[in-house]
């Protein structure tokens, strides 16, 4: 089984984008936010627009990350649970890989990760987005076809919580859900397991793959 996951607000504790955005360019942030929540901004475009104004450092970036960004707990254990139990986990992300990666390189994790690059330049930030085929469910370049791509036809599930996950979520089995995708998925009338932390994933799993014995429990 292939276990698509979510980065920010997923594995993480904050979404990385709107913290960093809302730190280094808060008159900004605030602008884009309400745009998107009114509904007039894809969430590209509402990447691009809040990042475009920081001129700081891809190095500066990383570390403030690192020092005011968490892990959800069980991170380490859900990761070696499916290294034991045949599932094969992929962080699907409309973030950056350059910061996703030395963030679980830093707490010691080592996923694939699929995402966009973020280019530090002196104007500012530039996103170069990931290809990803444009979905003809939600018409975006959305996540869907790219994890049922990866999936090759074996299932797959999916644990995410942000607007970038609702597409794909529709389609995966187990499905692990919190804030916006849980109320999108409970709209939709799409069983899903809430989470509040990454143990919570792992029991899911184990419930739902009925593999993995007490000792996983
Ligand atoms: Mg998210
Ligand atoms: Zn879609």
């Amino acid at each position: 089984m292939l276990l698509a996951i979510d980065f920010d607000g997923t594995l993480t504790d904050h979404d990385t984008i709107d913290w960093i955005a809302a730190h280094y360019a808060p008159d900004t942030f605030d602008r884009v936010d309400a745009a998107f929540s009114r509904g007039d901004l894809t969430v590209n475009e509402c990447t691009v627009q809040q990042l475009a104004p920081i001129t700081a450092s891809e190095q500066d970036l990383i570390r403030f990350v690192l020092a005011t960004v968490s892990p959800r707990p069980g991170l380490r254990e859900l990761v070696d649970y499916c290294a034991g139990h045949g599932i094969e986990p992929v962080v699907v992300s409309a973030g950056f890989d350059n910061l996703i990666t030395p963030f679980l390189q830093a707490h010691g994790v080592d996923l694939p990760v699929l995402a966009h690059t973020a280019e530090f330049t002196p104007d500012g930030i530039r996103v170069r987005f990931r290809e990803r085929a444009q979905c003809d469910v939600c018409g975006e370049a959305c996540k869907r076809a790219e994890v049922l791509a990866l999936a090759e036809g074996r299932p797959f599930g999916f644990v995410g919580d942000g607007a970038s996950d609702l597409c794909a979520a529709e389609v995966a089995e187990p499905r692990f859900a919190r804030h916006v995708l849980a109320a999108h998925l409970t709209r939709e009338g799409l069983p899903f397991t809430p989470f509040e932390d990454l143990h919570d994933v792992r029991r899911g799993l184990l419930a739902a793959t009925g593999v993995g014995g007490s000792r996983d429990g």
